[in-house]
């Protein structure tokens, strides 16, 4: 979708009566609490089956039906949300539901074209590459593996599916187990990342960009709860072992993390030289939030696995102000609201053009 056409979208709005709208799923209710408490009006657009969760919590001044997603695309809902002056906040549902957005010709709140980077794996190699930062090594095929890998498929799919492996034979042997469980499509085993596996501990950091302020701020950091990995260490080992269990990675939730302090420099700057990057890479770079998934390893260095470029459904944990926001902002801050409040702040200060794709 060309920039100008949205642009000229947004030059139409009636800044002074904003709609903030997102689909029912993933971390709508942040994205909607935040909204309402920057004092905007706010759209869910939901389906039947997750319409119970968004009319229980009444964050939104109106739900909107969809039968599926992509319906979102349908240029008499585009039109609507236009008619409410609405700009869209994306999350993980974008890309896992609806894929490419360029039939959206309604403003989305930060860069739609680095969400396109996020979801193809090779470009966020690159990305994160170019930045600096330590990655794990990955495997262009099964046969090279020669150590510890785990293995993943493409877009937001929340773990689901991904297993460990050792040898090229463990490798096709698990992914048969995975494909016979329903876990995976079999065709999804060509297209697999295979990545080195590192033991540590895990953190995801959400960040925000503000081009307002010019200014990276840490939002919140989080862990994941993961089902079966996390219940693995409840059973004794010989159990496990003779029930042939097998972690899974699927996200059932996430715990709120506060970090060693020393350890922040490492994840500010390369949280920093991922915006630098992202300037060159696709204009008008990094704008709002994104996420940067690490692992500690025991030498308390920093390895990022991936880079999500828009709110990540874990920064939930910072609702209302992770410790993180409010030393940063002294009043309960969390990403909802920030979003809000970068898109309040822009209609003030004409700069909205600087803040949608
Ligand atoms: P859902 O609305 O739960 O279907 O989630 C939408 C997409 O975001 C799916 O691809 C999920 O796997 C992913 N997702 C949802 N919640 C989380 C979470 N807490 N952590 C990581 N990914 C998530
Ligand atoms: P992802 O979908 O990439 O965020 O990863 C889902 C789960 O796999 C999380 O528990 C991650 O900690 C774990 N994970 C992903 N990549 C790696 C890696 N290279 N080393 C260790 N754990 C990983």
């Amino acid at each position: 979708m060309d920039r100008s056409r949205i642009l000229e979208v947004i030059k139409q709005y009636d800044k002074d009566s904003i709609t903030i709208a997102t689909l029912g799923s993933h971390s709508a209710l942040n994205i909607l609490r935040g909204a309402k408490d920057e004092g905007f009006r706010t759209v869910c657009l939901c389906r039947e089956k997750e319409r119970i969760i968004y009319e229980s919590f009444g964050v939104a001044d109106e739900i909107l039906d969809l039968k599926d997603y992509p319906d979102l695309l349908k240029k008499s809902m585009q039109d609507e949300l236009i008619e409410k002056n609405a700009i869209i906040i994306p999350h993980g549902s974008f890309n896992a539901y609806i894929g490419k957005l360029d039939e959206l010709i309604v403003p989305v709140f930060g860069n739609r074209m680095l969400m396109a980077w996020e979801v193809d794996r090779e470009k966020q190699r690159k990305w994160l590459t170019n930045a600096g930062l330590t990655l794990p090594k990955t495997f262009d095929k099964p046969e090279d593996i020669d150590r510890l890998v785990i293995v993943k498929y493409p877009g937001a799919r929340g773990g689901m599916g991904y297993f460990l492996a050792s040898s090229p034979e463990e490798f096709y042997e698990k992914a048969k187990q995975m494909v016979e469980k329903g876990l995976i499509d079999a065709s999804e085993i060509e297209n697999a990342h295979i990545q080195e596996y590192i033991v540590g501990a895990n953190v995801y950091f959400s960040f925000f960009y503000s081009p307002v302020f010019g200014r990276v701020e840490l939002i919140a950091a989080d862990r994941r709860y993961e089902a079966s990995v996390d219940g693995l260490g409840r059973i004794p080992a010989d159990q496990q072992l003779r029930a042939g269990l097998m972690p899974t990675y699927t996200v059932i939730g996430n715990f709120p993390v506060v970090l060693r302090e020393s350890l922040l420099a490492q994840a500010i700057k390369a949280a920093r030289n991922v915006v630098e990057v992202s300037k060159q890479i696709a204009y008008p770079g990094m704008v709002g939030p994104f996420c940067l998934e690490a692992v500690f390893d025991e030498n308390a260095k920093m390895i990022v696995f991936e880079i999500s470029a828009r709110i990540v459904a874990g920064s939930s944990v910072g609702i209302p102000a992770s410790p993180y926001s409010y030393v940063l902002f002294g009043e309960p801050m969390y990403m909802g609201r920030r979003i809000a409040r970068e898109i309040r702040l822009a209609a003030e200060k004409n700069m909205l053009d600087e803040v949608i794709y």
